[in-house]
């Protein structure tokens, strides 16, 4: 059932079966005659796509009157966006999210970049095929607009401002009402759990980027927070500090792996990381392995930027040590 958690916005939660993020959060923000918002749909898949319609229509929301605020490209996210619009509304979406939609060899690009980084050599499309952000993805066409972050949108009684915070994704953007306190903080704030931080790209440094975007979230003023996953919070001023301080321990031991072990490959850093699972490194299921690979890359870039952890490639493979 959906929940109206402020004036004119309602949460509806929508099962993920299967999945460890076990739902996912997707908001109506009533409008006037200008129509209405959506924020963040749910996977492309039909047990997201029944619960919605069912909320949707519990909530007597017309989507021919309704956009859609995409706070960043994952599926969890961004799936079921063309579908719920029907080329209709207009989605909006950060650009440097958009540009990896039409980009054809995204996932093959990161599947190489993971080989080279210690990942098991496999067919490739056998991983990638079980990755849900690949197999839930968006279908078909949508109305499109990007986003650089300081844009407005009147809805209703609410004047929203978008906020760009990179590092959950290069894109990912969040809706902020500064009268009223109100944050739609996507997956760079989440209090239940940790959002993910990944790499699997040369030359970029997310968990740099996410730090940053902590310290500038620090400086609004919040009363809700309506996080992409589980459950809303007041002020979440004392989470950031957490993340902060995780993020910063998550790179020392990294780095005490490595000082202590010498060179390796980031797969190797990575089965020597603590993780919330079950089981042995070795015993995690493949798409585990994949996550925590893509977390430990971007802790290495991190520690690589601050001058603390050097890179060499031996025949395609890369071994990190610290300088
Ligand atoms: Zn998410």
């Amino acid at each position: 059932m959906a929940v109206e958690v402020a004036p004119d916005i309602f949460r509806m939660e929508v099962p993920l079966p299967g999945n460890p993020l076990r739902s996912v959060n997707s908001y109506i923000i009533r409008g006037n005659d200008d129509g209405n918002m959506m924020v963040d749909t749910a996977m492309n898949r039909p047990e997201c796509r029944e619960v919605l319609e069912r909320e949707l229509s519990d909530l007597d929301v017309d989507m021919t009157r309704t956009d859609v605020f995409v706070t960043h490209m994952h599926a969890d996210h961004l799936g079921l966006a063309p579908y719920l619009t029907g080329g209709r509304g207009t989605v909006f979406l950060g650009k440097e999210d958009a540009a990896f939609i039409d980009e054809s060899d995204y996932w093959m690009r990161m599947y190489a970049y993971g080989v080279m980084n210690g990942f098991p050599r496999l067919d490739p499309m056998e991983a990638i095929r079980k990755h849900p952000g690949y197999r839930y993805g968006p279908l078909g066409e949508m109305n499109l607009r990007t986003l650089a972050g300081g844009e407005r949108f009147t809805v209703g009684r609410y004047e929203f401002r978008t906020v760009h915070t990179p590092g959950h994704t290069e894109g990912h953007m969040m809706l902020y009402e500064k009268e009223e306190g109100i944050l739609f903080s996507g997956d760079h704030i989440l209090f239940d759990i940790t959002p993910n931080i990944s790499l699997f790209e040369e030359d970029k440094d997310p968990l740099s980027e996410y730090m940053s975007s902590l310290k500038m979230t620090r400086e609004l003023r919040v009363e809700n927070t309506f996080p992409g996953h589980r459950t809303p919070m007041k002020d979440p001023g004392p989470r950031i500090e957490e993340l902060i301080s995780h993020h910063l321990q998550r790179a020392e031991e990294a780095f005490d792996i490595l000082r202590d072990s010498g060179p390796m490959t980031a797969m190797d850093v990575a089965s020597r990381m603590t993780w919330d699972m079950r089981g042995s490194f070795e015993e995690f299921p493949l798409m585990q392995k994949w996550f925590a690979l893509g977390e430990a890359i971007a802790h290495l870039r991190y520690l690589e930027t601050n001058g603390k952890v050097g890179v060499r490639e031996r025949a395609g493979i890369l071994r990190y040590s610290l300088i």
